[in-house]
């Protein structure tokens, strides 16, 4: 059995209710995960159960039992999302923490099948020159999970079509931090595309301040 820190599950409670502070997500849509260092495992919010009510007992650890295959301690049911969550893991080993919303105006930009483009120079804080939006499958299915995946092989942070947003990070600040950044240029790019268009950055620019982003900030505080 893999013990994790009591202190991991309460960085994923406080997370989980920020998001829906921030409004990021309504009811108990939405979730959040944070790897366990020094093992495969990971922690994961409970599907179905209100934010306000979770404890750290609540909080499920995913448990790796082989390839591909997971299995979950304690006696909550995982995010119905843990696929994508356990798949995103699995292919990046440098993700520590995971945020899924779907929060209004980047799910709304995911409904129109598309890329979010380089209109403003936040779009690399995604990783790179925009933010993409991963085609659309059923949630809760490996299909969505290997979706998300793919969107995620060169970003930090994607769209899922018709359904919401996914942002990974090094921490669980760093992911919830990327989840309002992109509600923030969802909100914008909707507005521009109301008002008649935008101009956009040139690609080598973008790939300037995706570089610039990797060293921006504070030098590492780890801090879940
Ligand atoms: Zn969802």
């Amino acid at each position: 059995m893999v013990l994790a820190p009591n202190e991991l599950r309460n960085s994923v409670i406080r997370t989980a209710r920020e998001m829906m502070r921030a409004g990021l997500c309504v009811n108990t849509s939405g979730n959040v995960s944070a790897a366990i260092p020094g093992t495969d495992a990971f922690l994961i919010t409970p599907s179905g159960v209100p934010y306000e009510e979770l404890e750290p007992a609540s909080i499920v650890l995913m448990r790796r039992t082989g390839l591909g295959a997971w299995e979950p301690e304690g006696s909550f049911a995982p995010s119905s999302e843990w696929q994508l969550h356990a798949e995103a893991y699995s292919e990046k080993r440098e993700i520590r923490a995971i945020v899924h919303t779907h929060s209004p105006k980047a799910t709304a930009v995911s409904c129109l099948e598309e890329d979010i483009p380089p209109f403003h120079y936040m779009v690399a804080a995604a990783g790179g020159i925009d933010i993409p939006c991963a085609p659309y499958a059923t949630f809760g299915t490996r299909e969505l999970a290997l979706s998300a995946a793919k969107a995620l092989e060169h970003r930090r942070g994607c769209l899922l079509a018709h359904h919401g947003v996914v942002a990974t990070g090094d921490s669980l600040r760093s992911a919830l931090a990327l989840a309002l950044e992109i509600e923030n240029l969802a909100r914008m790019y909707l507005d521009l595309r109301a008002s008649g268009g935008m101009k956009l950055l040139p690609e080598e620019e973008m790939r300037r301040v995706a570089e610039r982003f990797l060293s921006y900030g504070q030098p590492k505080r780890r801090n879940p």
